[in-house]
């Protein structure tokens, strides 16, 4: 940049066609200590402040040939606001023109030396001034383009006067469509543009609420998360219109960053949730023998899992699919256990027993209900999981809810854990009922074992006792038994003690227990029988004993001892008089019941 332009050295392009009007326009701006570049008409001028600039001064002269003053102004200033022109004429008819083409001042030919000196030292000023306004305004654009946020410079109109380059990337708008432009602003959203204008309207009073989130649109139609604020530039004088100055940070990442961990904190919670619910059932199966209790829980952890209006666990049997657990938000969804469910059809309890593996129904399939009392409101969809059980199809777990598409997709596939817990809980609870059965039955006859006969013995007494009810017991021992072993081997013998147990349970009530209490021996709990009928149902056994014979070992015979409670006696007290008077049977000669004691003989 030239020195003190105003003092000598400038330099100074001259326009002139004519070399004499020229050479003393040279002449003059030298004596003054500037250097001067002539060119000889308008064309050579605008070359020569394209290629050798900078210049500080343009003095042109109006009529040239080819491209003439006027026409000179108006290209330079295309390009630069900031040169001065000094425009040269010798009529007067051109001077409004010239200076509407961008001429900054005139003179007059002819012209004293004066004049020309004062008029050129003050375009030189102005020039002088303009470059450092214009260098200032390059400064801050500089400074405003390197900002990470978006910068507006409105009027109190809300008229955009200057945008920075960040706000070009933003809203994807040049900067010639966003500098001029008026609310509403062609990024912001049709439907929130009311909304945004009141805003900065009250933000520009100084009422608040400009500052906030905002959502534009991008000129390619995505949206932007933005925060804005707004201030308000201090104007230069008392009275001076006021500006404001708006920030636009793009946090459309952050947003997307924020939703995202939103977004996997739920799925952190919702599979944290589901953990807590398999554990609980889990927990359930381990602890509770009844798988009852296990079935009620996974409908109701299920169906609150998947949001869904009911659950259930549901049993395939012969007669049907039996819901054997049941829960429901609201009673017109709600079944009761013990419904059955069609296994035809294309409901989920249908499919699952088709297909054996995890389904999802959409839409009402027009399942209908064999049996049931109240009418279910159709689902909208459902969806169900097999419950396998020592590798075969026991049943399924499954939840149905009443808004089409409520259920979250692969929820089928989440049944699916819940419905492996149910497969285990009834394989434990078959285990033990397995193990609980084998340790009371006698393994060679299928009837109760002596520990079996000992607990229920125990407990009819103290319910009888309780009650002052009638409690009998019948023992039974096969007569000659060994001769059956000696003659026909041990695996007769054991036949004939298993068709004896058979003979026996026969001969008594569903109430009544038989028990296998020792090799040859059987024992008859009787709850509630007095002496005649217990000695009655010995009786019958005597009978179905006696009345066939037992294949290879021929027709066989019992001793029976028959014993009634009294309130003296206990359990003990009791069996030992029952086997006393089986004793008595053998010793009278077998084949015979003894209910009474021996009389002493005297
Ligand atoms: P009594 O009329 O006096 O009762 O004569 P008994 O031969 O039936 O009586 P004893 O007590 O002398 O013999 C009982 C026999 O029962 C002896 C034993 O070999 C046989 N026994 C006991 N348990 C079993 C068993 O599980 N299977 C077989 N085959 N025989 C058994
Ligand atoms: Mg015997
Ligand atoms: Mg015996």
């Amino acid at each position: 940049m030239a020195g003190p332009p105003s003092r000598a050295g400038a330099r100074i392009l001259v326009a002139e066609d004519n070399a004499v009007e020229a050479g003393l326009l040279r002449r003059e701006l030298e004596a003054e200590g500037h250097r001067v570049v002539t060119a000889r008409d308008g064309r050579d001028a605008l070359r020569r402040v394209v290629d050798d600039a900078p210049f500080d001064l343009l003095v042109t002269d109006g009529q040239m040939p080819g491209l003439d003053g006027l026409r000179l102004c108006r290209l330079i200033r295309r390009s630069s606001e900031v040169l001065p022109i000094i425009y040269v004429t010798g009529t007067a008819e051109h001077l409004a023109d010239a200076l509407d083409a961008g001429a900054d001042d005139f003179i007059r030919k002819p012209y004293a030396s004066a004049e020309l000196r004062a008029r050129v030292r003050a375009a030189l000023r102005t020039g002088h001034l303009r470059r450092q306004l214009a260098a200032e305004r390059d400064r801050s654009r500089a400074l405003a383009d390197s900002l990470q946020d978006g910068l507006a410079v409105f009027d109190a109109d809300g008229r955009i006067l200057e945008v920075n380059d960040r706000l070009v990337d933003i809203t994807g708008f040049p900067r010639g469509e966003l500098v001029g432009a008026v609310p509403p602003f062609p990024f912001w959203p049709a439907e929130r543009a009311e909304a945004y204008r009141r805003r900065l309207r009250r933000g520009m009073e100084g009422a608040g609420g400009s500052e906030g989130d905002r959502s534009y649109r991008h000129r390619s139609g995505r949206m932007v998360d933005v925060i804005v604020s707004l201030a308000r530039l201090q104007g230069p004088g008392e009275g001076a219109a006021p500006s404001f100055v708006s920030t636009i940070k793009d946090v459309t990442d952050r947003r997307a960053a924020e939703r995202e961990l939103r977004r996997s904190e739920r799925r952190h919670r919702a599979l944290a949730e589901e953990q807590a619910r398999l554990g609980r059932v889990a927990a359930t199966v381990a602890a509770s023998p009844d798988p009852r209790e296990v079935f009620a829980l996974v409908a109701r952890e299920v169906a609150e899992m998947l949001g869904a209006e009911a659950g259930g666990v549901v049993r395939y049997a012969d007669e049907g699919a039996e819901l054997v657990g049941s829960w429901a938000t609201t009673a017109e969804v709600w079944l009761p256990e013990g419904s059955l469910l069609p296994v035809t059809g294309d409901g989920a309890t249908a499919r699952v027993l088709r297909e054996g593996r995890p389904v999802r129904v959409e839409g009402d399939v027009g399942v209908r209900l064999p049996d049931h009392a109240p009418p279910v409101a159709s689902p909208a969809d459902s969806v169900a999981a097999p419950i396998l059980v020592g590798g075969g199809l026991w049943g399924n777990v499954g939840a149905i809810s009443r808004t089409r598409g409520a259920l979250a997709p692969g929820a089928e596939e989440r049944l699916a854990e819940f419905a492996a817990l149910v497969g285990i809980a009834i394989a434990g609870a078959d285990a033990r009922a397995l193990l609980a059965h084998q340790a009371s039955t006698d393994a060679l006859t299928g009837v109760a074992n002596r520990r079996a006969f000992e607990v229920r013995l125990v407990a009819e007494m103290a319910s009888a006792v309780a009650r002052g009810t009638d409690l009998s017991v019948v023992l039974v021992d096969l007569d000659h038994f060994k001769d059956v072993n000696d003659t026909h081997g041990h695996a007769v013998g054991d036949r004939v003690l298993c068709e004896l147990a058979r003979r026996m349970l026969g001969a008594s009530r569903a109430t009544d227990l038989v028990a296998r209490v020792g090799g040859e021996e059987f024992a008859i709990v009787l709850p509630g029988a007095d002496l005649a009928t217990a000695t009655d149902v010995a009786d019958r056994v005597r009978a179905a004993v006696g009345g066939r014979t037992f294949g290879a070992a021929g027709r066989r015979t019992i001793s029976a001892g028959v014993a009634t409670r009294t309130d003296e006696e206990d359990a003990a007290d009791l069996l030992r008089r029952a086997d006393r008077r089986l004793y008595a049977a053998k010793a009278a000669g077998r084949d015979r019941a003894v209910a009474v004691d021996a009389v002493p003989t005297v």
